[in-house]
């Protein structure tokens, strides 16, 4: 490939809302077969709203949501985010928190009013010997069989709730589908959420079942990332969290959603300026056009 075609094909991927970081890029694109998507914030908006909460007995919904959000007002993450404001909206101003940690892709820890307080996944709850009772693991159990995003809350060693958080899939994540597959790519979902979650979005936009890798720890998202490129093929990432930031340099090209966060853009070989999936395909388009003036 020529210098001149490389840096015309850059100036058109800029108008086109792609960011290159090096003419060299484009002639990687050329023989990918594969694209993993990340859900959250990729395919989906990421941004969450706080749905309903299930108090286990004995415990006020407002005890609840304060403990809960006063912690999760500390995080980052698209579903702290969401269990912070609905609970701030919901029972008033928050507790302050102390000891706050983020445990990646599992949840968060932290004291509010001395209590020692866990919101996060459920296996969050059983690395500190804490079960779901059966009443919060039916109301877990059939908010994501809705598709919906369940968080557990624990204090003080035991289970105290559940609360659940929506997103949305992006209008355009589904054409976006399309347009990867009339490519000749087999696109792949690769998520920290839940199985059931993951496999409603799956459908939502048209990814089959048997390409969905949910409730993947951050560090393993890499490895999937590897998996893949073991059994031959050439594999694109698409992602946006500071999660997918390894994946993404594995891959042997990473796409970054502008939206994201700076470690995923940092990470990516493209940034996708605008939040629409269909950007992806336009760039793999677009490179292989770039490379065929070329030849
Ligand atoms: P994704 O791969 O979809 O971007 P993550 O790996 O960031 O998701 O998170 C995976 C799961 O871990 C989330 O769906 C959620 O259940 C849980 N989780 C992560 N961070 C938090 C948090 N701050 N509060 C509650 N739950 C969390
Ligand atoms: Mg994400």
């Amino acid at each position: 490939a020529t210098p001149t075609a490389l840096m015309v094909g850059t100036g058109r991927g800029a108008q086109l809302g792609i960011l290159i970081k090096g003419p060299e890029v484009l002639e990687n694109t050329r023989r990918v077969d594969t694209v993993v998507l990340d859900k959250t914030g990729t395919v989906t908006t990421g941004r969450m709203t706080l749905q309903d909460s299930y108090a286990a007995e004995g415990v006020e919904e407002k005890t609840l949501l304060r403990l809960a959000g006063a912690v999760e007002h500390a995080s980052e993450h698209p579903v702290a985010r969401a269990v912070a404001k609905g609970a701030a909206d919901r029972a008033g101003t928050l507790p302050a928190v102390t000891r706050f940690a983020a445990l990646a892709g599992l949840g968060v820890r932290g004291v509010v009013d001395r209590h020692d307080v866990l919101v996060g996944r459920e296996r969050l709850l059983a690395e500190h010997g804490i079960a779901l009772p059966p009443a919060l693991a039916a109301a877990k159990t059939a908010a994501e069989a809705a598709g919906r995003t369940a968080v557990a809350v624990a204090w003080d060693g035991e289970a105290r709730g559940v609360i659940t958080v929506a997103d949305a899939v992006r209008p355009t994540s589904a054409q976006a589908v399309a347009e990867l597959r009339a490519l000749g790519l087999t696109p792949v979902l690769l998520t920290g959420d839940n199985r059931i979650v993951a496999d409603s979005v799956a459908r939502a936009v048209g990814i089959a079942e048997d390409a969905v890798y949910a409730e993947v720890l951050p560090q393993e998202k890499v490895d999937v990332v590897r998996r893949l490129q073991a059994e031959g093929r050439t594999v694109a990432m698409v992602g946006d969290g500071v999660n997918d930031a390894a994946a993404l340099a594995t891959a042997d090209l990473g796409l970054a959603m502008g939206t994201g966060t700076d470690a995923a853009i940092e990470a990516g070989d493209l940034t996708l300026v605008r939040a629409d999936l269909r950007v992806a395909a336009d760039a793999i388009r677009l490179s292989r056009r770039t490379l065929a003036t070329i030849k």
